[in-house]
């Protein structure tokens, strides 16, 4: 490779026209120009910065630059260049925000960064005392430097990431509300939303369940890492109500259908939806139903809350929930589990319970001892 000598230069503002602070290298290497940003406004440092670059242009050691050898630190120095060219207000607050994140992951290839890495982190700035939303910002702004990058963040479910900035508006869809809802629902949608309240699997996974999903020996559903949304397999043996449901179900499946929940139109040939099974998209009649029987607040994903909250009252064990669920997180999980107060009670109630039981059992060893 051949580098010619370069030069130094500084862009213009597209709002002003005027000269922007910050320096900027180009170079031409086998005849193609590269420019890239030095990140200072120190014309010296700049002029290093290139004479480097020159060099290793001419050893043949210049940096990689493709995609895989990317580091975090330079996805964060790519999306402030582009906050500066664009003259965003808020770069100072996103170069302090980005901080954070470059203490932390700067040298860590971008490729090789997960969603558990970046849970930790969040942890340590909550720990830190960091309010959500600015733990959310830090983490939004990473996803925006990956996407600036195009690089795929596959190791990474920013959604998982996130934390819930305030408590969720919705009211909790309880007992009286599943009634509610049940009995103005179409028969046919009635047996999938019981379901999906009882075990919290979520909309789409469980409207493509088919019979081969399920072994009836064992009351088993096993779900493969595909057919998760979370891209682990799922496997949920049945006990209870929601037996019954699909005990009832089997006996009466279809020959020429083999999903579990059928739609209004089911019939032999015709085609099931791709993404929600043959029994489709039942938003029109969940509306509805919600609307009349006064709970038009509620949409069919917060069976999945509810799922988790009733079990978590009834004094089930988290990670038992999210075999149940398929939540792969517990900061997941926690995030859908609300109406705790039931909860600690019942924790209180126990430890009592406890204390009580060992006074017992201490009064009655004490008391032959004071007969004496
Ligand atoms: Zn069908």
């Amino acid at each position: 490779m051949k580098a010619s000598r370069g030069r130094l230069f500084q862009r213009r503002s597209r709002l002003t026209g005027e000269l922007l602070p910050t320096w900027w290298l180009a170079y031409r290497v086998d005849g193609a120009e590269r420019r890239e940003s030095t990140h200072t406004t120190d014309r010296d440092v700049a002029q290093k910065l290139l004479t480097k670059r020159l060099d290793q242009a001419n050893e043949d050691q210049l940096p990689d630059p493709t995609v895989e050898r990317l580091t975090v630190g330079a996805l964060l120095d790519r999306l402030l260049d582009h906050y500066e060219t664009k003259e965003h207000r808020s770069l100072a607050t996103v170069r302090s925000q980005t901080k954070a994140l470059r203490e932390v992951l700067g040298r860590v290839l971008a490729r090789e960064v997960t969603t558990a890495r970046l849970v930790r982190l969040v942890k340590t700035w909550r720990a830190e005392r960091t309010g959500p939303a600015t733990c959310n910002r830090r983490v939004q702004l990473l996803r925006a430097a990956y996407r600036r990058a195009k690089v795929d963040p596959k190791r990474i479910d920013f959604g998982e990431v996130l934390s819930p900035e305030a408590p969720p508006r919705r009211a909790l869809l309880d007992v009286a509300a599943f009634e509610a809802i049940h009995a103005q629902l179409p028969a046919h949608v009635r047996d999938y939303f019981a379901v999906a309240f009882l075990t919290g699997v979520r909309k789409a996974q469980l409207a493509k369940t088919t019979w081969p999903h399920y072994d009836p020996t064992t009351a088993t559903f096993t779900w493969t890492a595909a057919e998760v949304k979370s891209k682990h397999p799922h496997v949920l043996p049945l006990d209870g109500r929601a037996r019954e449901i699909i005990d009832a179900l089997y006996a009466t499946r279809r020959l020429h259908c083999r999903h579990v929940f059928h739609g209004r139109h089911c019939a032999p040939g015709r085609q099931a939806s791709k993404a929600l099974g043959c029994i489709g998209d039942i938003k029109k009649a969940w509306t509805k139903a919600c609307g009349t029987s006064g709970y038009a607040a509620a949409v069919f994903h917060d069976t999945r809350r509810a799922a988790v909250t009733h079990l978590a009252n009834a004094g089930v064990p988290a990670h038992e929930i999210m075999g149940i669920s398929g939540h792969r997180t517990r900061s997941m999980l926690d995030r859908y589990s609300i109406g705790t107060e039931e909860q600690k009670r019942r924790a209180l109630r126990r430890g009592t319970e406890y204390l009580e039981a060992e006074r017992a059992k201490a009064t009655a060893t004490v008391q032959p001892i004071k007969a004496k």
